[in-house]
């Protein structure tokens, strides 16, 4: 049986930079692809290595509105250019700036997320394809949010309503901040339904993702939410995501499914408060690549996301990418990507193993037991809403 899986990508990628002080640094995709070298898994007999190409301006503005786009083509070109108030669009200082080439490099990795969507959904031989430059979640239809200029997760699923008109599309988001550009933008639409992981926006950026998000018009019961306490650790987590997660895919039985793989859910990252070790993302992955084949017709498309520790990310998505192939990966590092991380991020820990056990964070809960209870008991709840409320909603599909 062929089962190919499709890894979208291209030194072009290196583009899509806001700036040396900027936190989404493009290296982290440069050490991803050169991890993934290094532990061999590129030269898998089951993966093929796709060239992206850029969206079109059509097909960008399936999403985005016309004025919108004219705004990010104008000032890709010219930066300093007065005449636009950039600021309304959310483009400046801040979360967004404005580079040269900014429309191109955009442009890109939504072209790359559509050549990821028609891979899975058209080519019988690939059941996986995987843009980890991909994930741009919180772009809205007339503005740039948080690091996302162009939404490229809702151009490929505009690109699939394009293929087949009546398609349904599960699209599930693991990164720490609410996926709010895809919810909002298929909010009143049943054909997708969007399935968020986050950390409560009471706590984080950007501030949406309660569980009473659930859609509206035909779309009412199609949007869902888990918004996660601050600390939540491996354990309550992989619990409650196994027990939500494949019931909410097997009752919608999707004709493919759409994740976002944000790793901003370690412990450590810089710009979350959560509590995840790298070993978790083994056990999500496994538990999404099942229900992919399970309940998705077989078809997975994953993008990349959130994750701002240049250390970390490589080695998540290179888990991820593991599972996709269904190799199982010694927990050691080769030594040649060890010094190559040395050298190009000096201000990070050196990691010496692929995947830490967690410990450090099961000692921390440990020492707050009050904490650790709070936030299991708390996950169990979410479990109770989701088979009581989501799950109901659901199956009137
Ligand atoms: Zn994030």
């Amino acid at each position: 049986m062929v089962d190919k899986v499709g890894l979208i990508y291209t030194e072009e990628y290196q583009k899509y930079n806001f700036g040396k002080d900027h936190p989404l640094r493009p290296l982290r995709l440069k050490l991803t692809y050169s991890l993934m070298e290094k532990l061999n898994l590129l030269n898998h007999e089951r993966l093929t290595i796709m060239s992206p190409r850029l969206a079109t301006q059509q097909e960008i503005e399936r999403v985005h509105s016309p004025q919108y786009v004219e705004v990010v083509k104008k000032l890709s070109e010219n930066p300093e250019d007065k005449s636009v108030v950039s600021y309304r669009y959310g483009l400046g200082p801040g979360d967004n700036p404005i580079f040269k080439g900014m429309y191109e490099a955009s442009a890109l990795v939504c072209g790359a997320t559509i050549i990821a969507a028609e891979t899975v959904w058209s080519n019988e031989e690939f059941k996986i394809s995987f843009n980890p430059a991909g994930g741009l979640h919180h772009a809205m239809k007339d503005k740039a949010s948080g690091f996302c200029i162009f939404n490229d997760i809702g151009v490929a699923i505009k690109h699939l309503k394009k293929l087949k008109e009546d398609i349904r599309i599960a699209y599930l988001d693991i990164d720490c901040h609410h996926g709010d550009g895809v919810q909002w933008l298929f909010y009143d639409d049943p054909n997708v339904l969007t399935i968020s992981y986050h950390q409560d926006g009471r706590f984080l950026f950007p501030g949406t993702g309660s569980i009473n998000e659930i859609g509206e018009g035909k779309g009412k019961g199609f949007s869902i939410n888990f918004p996660l306490l601050p600390g939540t650790f491996n354990k309550p987590f992989k619990n409650l995501f196994r027990k939500t997660a494949p019931k909410l895919l097997e009752t919608y039985a999707p004709d493919i499914l759409i994740t976002q793989l944000g790793v901003d859910t370690y412990y450590d990252d810089p710009l979350t408060q959560m509590g995840f070790s790298l070993a978790v993302y083994r056990d999500i992955a496994q538990t999404l690549k099942t229900s992919a084949r399970e309940y998705c017709q077989n078809k997975w498309l994953a993008v990349g996301g959130g994750g701002y520790l240049m250390t970390v990310v490589p080695r998540a998505w290179t888990i991820f990418l593991a599972r996709m192939l269904d190799v199982e990966l010694k927990n050691e590092l080769p030594d040649s990507w060890i010094q190559e991380v040395k050298k190009s991020v000096p201000f990070e820990e050196t990691p010496y193993l692929l995947w830490d056990r967690g410990e450090k964070v099961e000692v921390q809960m440990l020492s707050h037991p009050e904490v650790a209870k709070q936030i299991i008991d708390y996950t169990k709840s979410l479990i109770e809403i989701s088979n009581e409320k989501f799950l109901p909603n659901l199956g009137k599909a």
